[in-house]
């Protein structure tokens, strides 16, 4: 019914989490009334994606090495901040409210990903960085607290300051949804772990 290339787009559009066949075909059909130069933006950013990597210290997503955050001198090395996924510093950043370095640590225990998690990287981070406070933001879920709480104990031997965001944030919600007024107060408002 459709020319090929239109129907695989539609396929690969289906494929994303959360887009279905009918959103797909939409999605499409927008594209196709888009003119030139557009969609050549488009997919050049598409093709840019493949070059990203980790940065090599938080595991945010870089350009190069190093990402943004980690290269900036500005930033305060003494507190690190703690996230489930990259998008959770898209979120945090919107605030304002947090000056220092971020470490991302690919998801949460009981995921059935542990082995992935950057939890020994973590460690080696507080060896050799000379970090203060670490502000574990892992999401209000169950499994976000289970992480924060295995990771107090783990870290608690450390001699540094653990943190955890103050309750507010919804529970069970995320961080990457919450809005900027509850997260930048659940960040000054952080409480110690003791
Ligand atoms: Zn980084």
């Amino acid at each position: 019914m459709f020319p090929k290339s239109f129907r695989k787009l539609i396929e690969n559009f289906s494929a994303l989490p959360s887009v279905g066949p009918k959103m797909a075909e939409r999605l499409v059909l927008y594209l196709f009334k888009q003119d030139k130069a557009k969609l050549k933006e488009f997919s050049e950013n598409l093709l840019a994606i493949q070059d990203l990597k980790s940065c090599r210290k938080c595991f945010n997503i870089a350009e190069d090495d190093l990402c943004e955050i980690c290269k900036n001198s500005q930033r305060d090395p003494r507190i690190i901040c703690v996230v489930e996924e990259p998008l959770d510093i898209i979120s945090i950043e919107r605030t304002g409210a947090f000056q220092g370095l971020y470490h991302v640590l690919g998801g949460v225990l009981f995921s059935g990903k542990d082995e992935s998690l950057k939890i020994n990287e973590l460690e080696a981070r507080i060896k050799k960085e000379g970090i203060e406070e670490i502000i574990l933001a892992t999401n209000p879920t169950t499994e976000g607290d289970a992480t924060a709480l295995y990771l107090k104990k783990k870290l608690s031997n450390s001699g540094i300051k653990l943190t955890r965001l103050a309750r507010g944030l919804a529970t069970g919600g995320d961080i990457e949804y919450a809005d900027e007024i509850t997260l930048s107060s659940a960040l000054t408002n952080r409480r110690e772990l003791k």
